[in-house]
């Protein structure tokens, strides 16, 4: 549809291609809204990052990540769900809703904001420097580099652990370091690390400093029981402590929390009316690839009962 102006004016805006927006789009599609899905890279999100899903009903023995997407995506291609590759930078709401990219403004009824989130850094010294040198926060894309390497993994979580096990593949030993003395990761996963005999678990100890010249060469670690420091010969780094959402663009629109994930009701409403959010960017309690696309259901359920409401 096109407005006075000869400007397509979708009814739904879904920012961001990962889980969550694909399946808010697959929704969206079947309600036969007139959808604009914008995805800054290729669609998939940071869970392309990951090899396989092993926690996704349906798929005994884990699924490929790539495949799970690809899935995806068919899904929403039958459906005739317009996508572009840009960024969303900024949105703008005055009766109805304006989103710049660096390449165009598009207008929509409403929006679903789905961008997903970012490793956190360590923020210590060497790391921005040996960042692709040996510092990496994927192992699907860095980790064949290292075979034969003596390897650390720095994290608690389900991804430390799981990449943790995934890069004994490649390296002759890997050292998880954790700053706590009982891992966050889910108790199938820490079965698996504890079994795996390639795997060193170093306990309440924190990273302090990444050293090396071009390549990683070196860890420098805190015990926090002794406060004693330590040097750890190895070549790589792998960073997995969490996520920051993709919300900058947000900032003044809805409410955020203070690390500025998006706040909703469990109806995926943000403070905007007509503004929704679903997956890693919003505030949850569980961030997980089944939970980002019950979030993109929910989201794309809603939206189109708000347009039936409003009546527009
Ligand atoms: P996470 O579950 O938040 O765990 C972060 C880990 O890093 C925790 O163990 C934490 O320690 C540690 N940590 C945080 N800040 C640190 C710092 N400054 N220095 C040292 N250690 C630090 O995050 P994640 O494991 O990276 O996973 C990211 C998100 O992806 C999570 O929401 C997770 O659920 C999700 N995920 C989903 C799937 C899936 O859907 N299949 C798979 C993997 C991960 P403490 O335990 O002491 O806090």
């Amino acid at each position: 549809m096109l407005n006075s102006k000869g400007i397509t004016m979708y009814d739904l805006i879904i920012i961001g291609g990962g889980p969550a927006g694909l399946t808010a789009a697959l929704y969206a599609g079947r309600s036969r809204l007139k959808t604009l899905l914008l995805e800054k890279m290729s669609l998939g999100g940071q869970i392309i990052l990951s090899p396989a899903i092993e926690n996704f009903p349906g798929f005994a023995g884990g699924i490929e990540t790539g495949r799970l997407i690809l899935a995806m995506q068919k899904q929403i291609e039958e459906l005739g769900i317009e996508v572009k590759t840009e960024e969303a930078t900024k949105i703008t709401y005055d009766s109805g809703f304006k989103v710049d990219t660096r390449e165009s403004r598009e207008q929509a009824k409403t929006i679903i904001v789905s961008s997903g989130a970012f490793p956190k850094k360590l923020n210590i010294p060497g790391e921005d420097k040996l960042i692709a040198k040996g510092v990496s926060y994927c192992g699907t894309c860095d980790g064949p580099l290292f075979k034969g390497k003596e390897i650390a993994v720095v994290g608690g979580g389900d991804k430390a652990v799981e990449e943790a096990i995934y890069l004994t593949r490649f390296a002759s030993k890997v050292t998880l370091i954790h700053r706590r003395e009982s891992l966050r990761a889910s108790k199938i996963l820490q079965e698996r690390l504890f079994e795996n005999k390639k795997i060193e678990i170093l306990w309440s100890a924190i990273p302090q400093e990444i050293s090396g010249g071009n390549f990683v060469e070196g860890l420098k670690i805190k015990n926090l029981k002794d406060n004693r420091l330590k040097e750890m010969a190895c070549s790589a780094v792998f960073i997995f402590i969490g996520i920051h959402p993709h919300t900058e663009f947000l900032k003044g629109l809805v409410k955020l929390d203070g690390q500025g994930f998006i706040l909703t009701n469990e109806n995926m409403e943000t403070s905007l009316d007509g503004l929704f959010a679903a997956g890693d960017c919003r505030k949850k309690t569980l961030a997980q690839v089944i939970t980002a696309c019950g979030d993109g259901a929910t989201a794309a359920f809603c939206a189109n009962r708000y347009l039936e409401m409003k009546g527009l």
